[in-house]
């Protein structure tokens, strides 16, 4: 995929993160975004500790001004390869601004942060991966952890991988404005192939899948010229962080009723899902549907 030179981007939608404090709110499904419950696999802690509300001030190295300030065209990715953070943000948002009504879409923060942070839903590290906060309705991302994460778990990487996980974090913003995020979270923390906790997981697959289909449909947009290996990249990087290649990598089996986010095959179906129907009301039937994979 490429970047049009042209477009205006919109740094503001990346921000130091103001606030902080210690929030009551519970990172999604007392679990998190998209790749918070793996790490915790991998490297040994459990995330919900990890996120206890901890306050953690004195370990973040934020500065207060926006590093991204300068990324203001398209243009400037070839200069600054970081500025392509703010290129994913500005059409994911873009995109899903178009599908509510006027006025009706809250456009969230992106907040890039390295060591540690303090959010709404708890003191985050940035090695527990992106993740997204229904208290302060925004994304966490370590950016220059997060393609070395995608390695780590076996996936090929690339734009197209990273702008998918930030794609699957905005999916849990939009399942959080259309009220599905709250009603998993109020259903409790049930685990398991067709929990409501995986079907949210899936969901936020599903509307990265949708949002990608409009990148690959509109050349005009801030990010064009979408092939089909930016779309195997979306596919393989759903695939490597699902569930069980996760169990399989770190514990040696795979027990299915402890999954959090879907099988490899699950997440793979949703994303396609997405992407084949372009439509969002195809992610709203993954949260009832007995049809959960391919
Ligand atoms: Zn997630």
């Amino acid at each position: 995929m490429e970047f049009n030179q042209n477009a205006q981007l919109d740094p503001s939608q990346l921000t130091p993160g103001g606030g902080g404090g210690r929030g009551g709110g519970v990172a999604l499904g007392g679990g998190l975004g998209l790749i918070v419950m793996i790490l915790g696999l991998i490297f040994g802690f459990n995330p919900g500790s990890v996120l206890s509300g901890v306050s953690a001030d004195t370990g973040t190295t934020q500065s207060n001004s926006n590093a991204y300030a300068h990324c203001q065209t398209g243009a400037d990715i070839k200069n600054d390869r970081e500025c392509r953070w703010v290129a994913y943000v500005n059409s994911i948002q873009g995109f899903w601004q178009g599908q509510f009504q006027q006025g009706a879409y809250q456009p969230a923060a992106t907040v890039p942060f390295t060591g540690w942070k303090d959010t709404a839903c708890g003191a985050a590290d940035s090695q527990v991966g992106p993740f997204y906060c229904p208290a302060d309705k925004k994304v966490y991302i370590d950016t220059a952890f997060a393609d070395q994460l995608l390695q780590q778990l076996g996936a090929q990487g690339g734009d197209a991988a990273e702008a998918y996980i930030l794609a699957h974090e905005y999916g849990h913003h939009i399942s959080n404005l259309t009220g599905d995020l709250g009603r998993v979270q109020a259903a409790g923390n049930q685990t398991g192939p067709s929990s409501p906790q995986v079907r949210l997981e899936l969901q936020a697959d599903c509307y990265a899948g949708v949002w990608f289909k409009a990148v690959s449909q509109d050349p005009q947009g801030i990010i064009s010229g979408v092939t089909q290996d930016d779309l195997n990249r979306v596919i393989d990087a759903a695939a490597a962080v699902g569930d069980d290649r996760i169990q399989e990598s770190t514990a040696g089996q795979v027990t299915p009723e402890s999954w959090t986010h879907g099988s490899a095959k699950m997440r793979q179906y949703w994303v396609g899902q997405g992407f084949s129907t372009g439509d969002p009301n195809t992610c709203q039937s993954v949260m009832t549907t007995d049809q959960l994979e391919g």
